[in-house]
């Protein structure tokens, strides 16, 4: 079942066409990657689906409902979540705090619940606390809990934005490129924690340069040029089509 659908969407920035009548399906519980050299479009994909940009023309449907050029805080409200190239986060509170934060609908932020029904707030509050506690340990960052996200290193700071989203109850994840920059050691933990996340009904989609992690980690990839969509299959298939080499090697 497809869970994300882009009809015909095209984008332009002063006539250049970053996305070009890009028809696309997302499979609910898969990964899906996208790949394509620098400047073929991924990330406006990602701006276009999250609502950050608005599309000239076309359609987004998630799960089956139209959410074209909808406001981005409506879009992560339905439960689409964005890791974003660069990372952000809130550098100089706890890992906790970050994860709280990142939680939608916290009703503390109701002064007239807050003053009449304290008891029932200490109540959501622990649940709140607890629930992200477990996001924290899911990601595997349990004994930096209380540290201060500053003095993470990079690849767990991206570790901690994918715990900002999942407190966020995203369901589907656009994630723009998780793992640059991000050691050896540091990589296999955040592919293990992808795999983990789409076992548990989570979508995926990831942008991603290296072929490697390609490979290993994709149920379907997606091929980009010059903003049009070239091929989709399974990773072995695009990887090993004459058409990827030709256009990563100009060949
Ligand atoms: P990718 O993520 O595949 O590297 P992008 O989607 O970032 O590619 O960019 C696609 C094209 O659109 C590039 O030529 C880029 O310069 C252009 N572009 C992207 N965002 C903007 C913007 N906000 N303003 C102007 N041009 C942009
Ligand atoms: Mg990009």
């Amino acid at each position: 079942m497809a869970i994300l659908e882009l009809k015909d969407i095209s984008k332009s920035f002063d006539g250049l066409k970053a996305i070009d009548s890009i028809s696309i399906s997302v499979q609910q519980g898969k990964i899906t990657s996208l790949i394509g050299p620098n400047g073929s479009g991924k990330t406006t994909i990602f701006n276009v689906i999250s609502g950050f940009l608005r599309s000239d023309k076309g359609s987004v449907f998630y799960r089956e409902k139209e959410i074209t050029n909808f406001a981005p805080h409506k879009i992560a409200c339905l439960g689409v979540g964005r890791l974003f190239q660069d990372i952000r986060i809130f550098p100089k509170l706890s890992l906790l705090d970050n994860v709280l934060l990142a939680k939608k609908f916290q009703l503390g932020e109701n002064p007239f619940i807050s003053l009449f029904f304290r008891k029932k707030m200490n109540c959501i509050e622990k649940y709140n606390l607890e629930e992200s506690i477990s996001w924290i340990e899911l990601v595997g960052l349990e004994s930096k809990k209380d540290f201060l996200a500053e003095n993470l290193s990079y690849g767990e700071q991206k570790l901690l934005s994918i715990a900002c989203l999942l407190a966020g109850d995203s369901n589907l994840l656009l994630l723009d490129e998780p793992t640059s920059g991000v050691h050896s050691t540091m990589l296999k933990s955040i592919l293990k924690l992808l795999r983990q996340l789409t076992e548990q009904g989570k979508t995926i989609v990831i942008i991603e340069h290296n072929m490697m992690v390609v490979n290993e980690i994709s149920d379907w990839v997606m091929l980009l040029n010059n903003g049009k969509l070239i091929s989709f299959g399974l990773p072995d298939e695009i990887i090993n089509d004459p058409v990827f080499e030709e256009i990563y090697l100009g060949v």
